[in-house]
């Protein structure tokens, strides 16, 4: 690594923070939560950029956000076409940051932007990711922080990255470490497993959590299973990608391995007890499905490094911007 990274030479055009927030229909939230950012960036004595990416509102976030953005040149503005999801706001966030460390979190007043000071401290003591824990978190206890405890237990014990919340929003980066990690899907939660498998150094500090107040969290149940399907895929790629044949030859001899017992305990079966061969549709039905959910598992991961080379040698970007403001064209 050279000495000063081009990113981070201090230049007063640069704003030394550069903090990230998705909205999607946020209207009763973006003001106050503007309100409480800016109050909370002051006294750190640091140059800032807000950027608010909004990610396709249709209530009237989109001008409230103008408004702020006409009055308060700090505030950088980033429209989409349509509702792209929060990995691609994040995504559009990292592209359009100019700071050296990049902060992000919520727009729905749920994280607390006073705890910017004590993430920017630990980047200052050397770290390159510092991830926010909700330690105290004001979210509903079955359908939210059951599943996420667990989900994140496993992400440890898979990845190795020991965090006890990727899904906390609030979250601090070195800018150029973030620039070089691609997000797809919903990879957002996966930034500092990525980060990590790039070398960065890691932490974690508690933070604090509000519950919402106003308009409605966009995610359910179904999030876990996008989650559990997102771990099998970046594990993949961060262990296997320049080895796929170790999982689709290994997975392949393990099933040549089991058919031929198989067949050969069918065989036995028929000389020695005079069992019918064919009598079992349940055995049959048990072996098609597991078949089959390999074939599946192994034609997503397949999918999913077609769609990084389809997007990676277009340049492709997760997202289509209509509009923006207070932002320099590059
Ligand atoms: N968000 C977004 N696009 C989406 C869904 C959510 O930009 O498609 C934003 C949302 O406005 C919020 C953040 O991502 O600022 C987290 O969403 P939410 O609060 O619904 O998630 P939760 O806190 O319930 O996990
Ligand atoms: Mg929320």
């Amino acid at each position: 690594m050279p000495a000063v990274h081009p990113a981070t030479k201090k230049s007063p055009r640069i704003p030394h923070l550069s903090v990230v927030l998705p909205v999607y229909n946020e209207e009763k939230n973006i003001r106050l939560q503007y309100e409480e950012i800016v109050t909370a960036l002051k006294p750190l004595g640091k140059t800032y950029e807000v950027i608010f990416i909004d990610d396709g509102s249709t209530d009237g976030s989109r001008d409230i956000l103008r408004d702020i953005a006409r009055n308060d040149k700090n505030i950088k503005l980033v429209l989409f076409r349509r509702n792209f999801g929060q990995t691609a706001a994040m995504s559009a966030g990292i592209d359009f940051a100019t700071g050296e460390i990049t902060i992000f979190m919520d727009s729905d007043l749920q994280n607390d932007p006073r705890d910017i000071g004590m993430l920017m401290k630990k980047i200052e003591e050397g770290y390159d990711v510092v991830s926010g824990w909700r330690k105290k978190r004001m979210d509903r206890l079955f359908s939210r922080k059951i599943p996420s405890q667990a989900a994140n237990w496993l992400i440890a014990k898979v990845t190795g990255v020991k965090l006890h919340d990727l899904g906390c929003s609030l979250k601090a980066y070195r800018s150029d470490l973030l620039k070089q990690v691609n997000l797809y899907g919903e990879m957002h939660r996966f930034i500092p497993v990525h980060a990590s498998w790039l070398g960065a150094r890691i932490t974690e500090v508690p933070v604090n959590h509000h519950p919402r107040k106003y308009g409605a969290s966009k995610y359910g149940m179904k999030r876990t299973f996008k989650v559990l399907l997102d771990l099998i895929t970046v594990t993949f790629l961060g262990k296997y990608s320049t080895k796929p044949i170790y999982v689709f030859g290994g997975t392949g001899l393990l099933l040549l391995m089991l058919g031929g017992m198989s067949g050969i305990a069918v065989i036995v079966m028929k000389i020695v007890l005079h069992q019918s061969m064919n009598r079992n549709p349940l055995l049959i039905l048990t072996v098609m499905l597991a078949i089959l959910s390999v074939l599946f598992i192994q034609i997503g991961i397949l999918a999913e490094i077609l769609i990084r080379i389809y997007h990676e040698s277009q340049n492709k970007q997760p997202y289509s911007v209509l509009e923006t403001m207070n932002i320099k064209k590059k």
